[in-house]
């Protein structure tokens, strides 16, 4: 059964009575080379688990369960849960659980497979909710080996984007304090059905095991990076100045000075670690006064 192949689509869709729930974000895939380099990007050892969130109607769920060892599969359209027995029956190694990924304990349900070997996320993710879905992978601390996800293409740009671009933004110097994006390819509108107004792109993310960057405090550090890009157009000191009350603008531009950059410098301009050393000496500052 090719699973990207339209008519086959529309078929099993008619014959299981269910339309295609745009609130849910189900745009599916059609192009088999494009399920199956996503699938080959998502790890190097086939003795992995893949946690893939939104299998659909199981096109990528099928190519993962071919090259790994275990596939895990969350969806939360109970209706897609029919099809799957149908499209994935012959596959012993799927196993598909009925939640929303949002709601989901993944520190329970991936436990055992963390203790055998290695775990990655793979999916193409429903865009109303990726970011919600990339942050809850990442602050969950989960020792995943690496999360490929296909996304729409401004968002990989944003992910992927070098300190001082104009796609760099609070989520960028997040991101790279977990690990490091790379965008892998453009996937085009009308690889899916229905499609998309965008174009999409394959970013993966190769998880620090152990996180480089010892800030004081982590909540200082998300405090101050989210404080640096909320008035995008301001300069660092003023955007700092309206978060933190604690602080005056002058002792905010003497920290900024202290940390070695000009007072008028914009947050776009930092990258993680300098937002690190620049949150120490806030949370330090603070405790003195
Ligand atoms: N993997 C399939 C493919 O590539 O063709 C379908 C991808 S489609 C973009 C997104 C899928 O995520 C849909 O099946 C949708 O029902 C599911 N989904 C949406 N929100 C979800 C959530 N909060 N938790 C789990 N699955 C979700």
């Amino acid at each position: 059964m090719n699973l990207c192949d339209l008519s086959t689509i529309k078929n099993i869709m008619k014959a299981f009575g269910i339309n295609f729930r745009k609130e849910l974000g189900q745009n599916f895939l059609t192009n088999g080379m494009v399920v199956s380099d996503i699938a080959d990007s998502c790890s190097d050892d086939e003795n992995a688990t893949i946690l893939e969130v939104g299998p659909g109607i199981g096109v990528l769920t099928k190519e993962l369960a071919e090259r790994f060892e275990k596939v895990i599969s969350l969806e939360i359209d109970k209706n897609l849960l029919p099809v799957l027995s149908y499209t994935l029956g012959d596959y012993k190694n799927v196993e598909i659980i009925n939640e929303d990924v949002m709601k989901a304990d993944l520190a329970s349900i991936l436990a055992p497979y963390f203790e055998k070997g290695t775990v990655s996320v793979c999916a193409n993710l429903p865009y109303y909710i990726t970011t919600p879905i990339l942050m809850k992978l990442l602050e969950s601390r989960l020792p995943f080996e690496a999360i490929t996800i296909m996304i729409q293409s401004e968002v990989a740009d944003r992910l992927c984007a070098k300190a001082g671009k104009s796609d760099y933004g609070a989520i960028t110097a997040v991101l790279a304090y977990y690990g490091i994006a790379e965008r892998l390819f453009t996937v085009t509108a009308d690889n899916f059905v229905p499609a998309p107004k965008v174009d999409s792109a394959v970013v993966r993310i190769r998880l620090y095991k152990e996180i480089p960057y010892k800030p004081k405090s982590e909540e200082m550090l998300f405090r101050t990076i989210k404080a640096a890009f909320e008035q995008r157009r301001k300069t660092l000191s003023n955007a700092l100045s309206s978060s933190f009350g604690e602080l005056t603008k002058d002792e905010i531009k003497e920290i900024i000075e202290e940390c070695g950059h000009r007072p008028d410098i914009r947050g776009e301009r930092l990258d993680i670690s300098e937002f690190v050393t620049l949150s120490d000496a806030i949370l330090e500052k603070i405790k003195r006064c």
